[in-house]
């Protein structure tokens, strides 16, 4: 294939489908070689369901040869983080406690994407659990970065973002609970998003912190992160916290007539730790929407500084709790070495799980007991009204924000492994969103001297997608950043 077909948009692919200028099984094809030629570099992958994936583009030709094309998704490759249920694949969360699992029943987003005639194809590495910021906390391997081998693609949908990258998938789903989404998609130099809180179903979707948590997607372009949100967006009564909201359609709103938008700067995103040319290639941003005629706001998020310290306090009390359930008594890890019950759990518990997820179950296990759970949990939930009561402050004036992704590019892999804090500090500007509830997107911006991508965060009002991809579109527009690729 040539190089112009794989890093194409998933829009272009799906008209050039089509106009029949190409089948789904070629175009399948063509990505499952590329991904041959690429991963031993790139380490995107966990699984690939290559029969599988091809048995489904054959039935999208054998549909669009009848007249029955399911709309702009069907045919288009669509790999899926680790995750997120896809009943008969593997379901690993990147930890060795689920090496072994499968999946028996589809999640929402998955049934959606097979509806819309997608082809799920692959299965994608991250961080054990989606807990981390470089996917080095995977059990299985670490995935590097196309754009320099060397650096990590961030996390913990690392796998999600670098399939993007590197011109393996055209779209691939990942989840997002504290920035796992967002940040990727910036230091790979794709577009990403977070949907608000209960938007997009949870139902099938393995949890880490529940109450912080949603699946969104990426691709190359808004339009194509537009067409991914369309499918998987929407009420199901089997997650309790989905919201029934209407569904706009996402991509006729992009077309719509540039607007004068309100944007907030809030400066408390801009303070010290942030890396000069992420500064300059925000600030570069900031002032193309100067020039369209927007209106350019210093806003206020006071309570910003204490995001880490709260997410850190309610995302473990959480994680302590959904991974209870991993006891090696029924579908997890069990070790071998257990001579009874309790040694059952605790061996289990100790052998199946990684370093960082034992850190934060324990974490999380001290915060919710008795005698500390007035102190951190409680407290820490109160700060989490307030930062929500900031953004929704801030709305009253703007129609979105602006900040940097993360505060640096792409770190080197390695670097930071050993050093939880700083690793926590990668998300320092994505965490308050999850907090908030509120949507964000991360759009390329730029590149640093060292030809790492740069991202520009778009933080929206609760249910404006709509609204945060049309700010993104403006930009991506008139800029070419999303149409450099890396060197593999
Ligand atoms: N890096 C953050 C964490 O480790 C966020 C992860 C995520 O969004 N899943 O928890």
């Amino acid at each position: 294939m040539s190089e112009s077909l794989f890093y194409k948009s998933a829009t272009e692919l799906s008209s050039l489908l089509q106009s029949g200028a190409l089948s789904s099984v070629e175009l399948t094809r063509a990505f499952i070689e590329r991904t041959q030629a690429v991963e031993p570099s790139v380490k995107a992958f966990l699984q690939q369901n290559v029969e599988e994936a091809l048995a489904m583009a054959s039935e999208s030709d054998f549909r669009r040869s009848r007249g029955q094309s399911l709309g702009p998704l069907d045919g288009i490759p669509v790999a899926i983080k680790d995750v997120i249920s896809v009943k008969g694949a593997s379901l690993s969360c990147g930890s060795r406690m689920l090496s072994h699992f499968v999946s028996p029943y589809d999640a929402h987003a998955a049934e959606l994407l097979k509806a819309a005639g997608a082809v799920l194809w692959g299965r994608l590495n991250m961080d054990e659990f989606a807990m981390g910021s470089s996917t080095e906390n995977s059990a299985f391997q670490t995935t590097s970065n196309p754009w320099n081998t060397d650096c990590i693609p961030g996390g913990s949908s690392g796998g999600s973002a670098a399939a993007v990258a590197a011109g393996e998938s055209p779209l691939t789903l990942g989840t997002d609970t504290g920035g796992s989404i967002r940040q990727p998609a910036a230091l790979c130099g794709v577009v990403g998003l977070k949907p608000t809180y209960g938007l997009v179903s949870r139902y099938g979707m393995v949890a880490y912190a529940s109450s912080l948590e949603q699946i969104g997607p990426f691709g190359r372009t808004v339009a194509d992160v537009a067409m991914l949100l369309q499918a998987i967006a929407g009420h199901d009564r089997r997650d309790s916290t989905s919201y029934k909201v209407d569904i706009p359609d996402y991509t006729a709103a992009l077309q719509a007539p540039a607007k004068k938008w309100r944007l907030g700067i809030p400066k408390e995103y801009f303070a010290e730790g942030l890396d000069p040319e992420v500064r300059q290639a925000v600030r570069n941003a900031i002032e193309f929407y100067r020039a369209q005629g927007c209106e350019i706001v210093d806003v206020s998020l006071p309570h910003a500084e204490l995001a880490i310290p709260v997410y850190y306090i309610i995302a473990t009390a959480e994680a302590s709790s959904n991974l209870a359930r991993f006891d090696g008594v029924r579908y997890s890890y069990r070790s071998p070495n257990a001579t009874d019950v309790v040694s059952l759990y605790s061996k289990s518990r100790g052998e199946g799980f990684g370093s960082e997820v034992k850190r934060r179950i324990i974490l999380g296990t001290y915060v919710l007991s008795s005698g500390y759970y007035d102190a951190y949990y409680l407290r820490a939930q109160k700060v989490r009204t307030l930062i929500r009561d900031d953004f929704m402050k801030a709305y009253e004036q703007v129609d979105a924000i602006l900040t940097p992704t993360s505060p640096t590019p792409a770190f080197k892999l390695g670097e930071r492994k050993e050093d939880p804090l700083s690793m926590y500090l990668a998300d320092i500007y994505t965490i308050s969103a999850n907090l908030a509830g509120i949507p964000g997107i991360s759009i390329p911006c730029g590149f640093s001297s060292e030809n790492l991508p740069l991202g520009l965060q778009i933080l929206g009002k609760p249910y404006d997608e709509a609204g945060i991809m049309a700010v993104a579109h403006a930009f991506e527009q008139a800029h070419d950043f999303h149409k450099r690729y890396p060197s593999l």
